[in-house]
């Protein structure tokens, strides 16, 4: 199937109001220029370094969300462009985020990310964690971020009942935390094996890479 056709397939799937970020991570130029021409504009990166090449060889008007694990001393680099970082994962971060944005004169949109898989190995805060940030005093003084929901995985697994508690999980998180933040709109949940689940239950943005693109390349 080409690029083209798998985008069309799962834009006849998802609400018109459901954001699609095309996740892009170790495809080439070539390939997002592929889904652009289909009229894709957002994509998905992992790498800030790989994500900061790319935005610098492709048309402007794409949006680059950072969708991955983000290390504070490379946040420098996507500052000027970035349009959305999904994997806020700690307040120290959000504060490089907030630096890094004042310098470029611009607010960077964020996402928390909140731990709701079984998995160990997935970042994010949990529930208390997130109370804890929503209540402090230190983010209404982060004046050049904005945070605009919150972004989750959820397990791997062919469990949909397990896949689904999970996304259930963390739309009452959204709920709760719109109680203190009453202006956050996105909810980022939903990859290629998940995604109508996710949005069943709430999703305001998927993140879908292998089913567009497919197989990911080594890296
Ligand atoms: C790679 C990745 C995706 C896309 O995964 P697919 O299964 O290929 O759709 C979505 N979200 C995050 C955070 C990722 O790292």
């Amino acid at each position: 199937m080409s690029i083209a056709t798998n985008l069309r397939r799962i834009k006849s799937e998802i609400p018109e109001n459901v954001c699609l970020v095309a996740v892009s991570k170790t495809k080439t130029s070539s390939d997002i220029l592929e889904a652009y021409e289909a009229g894709q504009r957002v994509f998905g990166e992992n790498r800030v370094q790989e994500m900061t090449q790319k935005w610098s060889e492709l048309p402007k008007d794409i949006e680059w969300h950072m969708i991955g694990h983000v290390q504070r001393n490379k946040v420098k680099y996507m500052a000027p462009y970035v349009s959305l970082i999904h994997g806020v994962d700690s307040l120290k971060l959000l504060k490089e985020i907030n630096k890094q944005a004042k310098k470029e004169a611009r607010v960077i949109s964020c996402l928390l990310q909140v731990h709701i898989a079984q998995e160990e190995t997935k970042f994010g805060f949990d529930e208390h964690e997130l109370e804890a940030l929503a209540d402090s005093e230190v983010i209404q003084g982060l004046s050049n971020v904005k945070i605009k929901g919150l972004m989750g995985m959820a397990t791997f697994t062919d469990n949909t009942s397990q896949i689904r508690k999970e996304f259930t999980t963390l739309r009452s998180m959204f709920q709760t935390l719109k109680k203190d933040i009453p202006d956050i709109t996105e909810l980022s949940m939903g990859m290629s094996g998940d995604y109508i689940i996710a949005i069943e239950e709430g999703s305001t943005m998927v993140r879908i890479g292998s089913s567009i693109f497919g197989a990911r390349n080594k890296t």
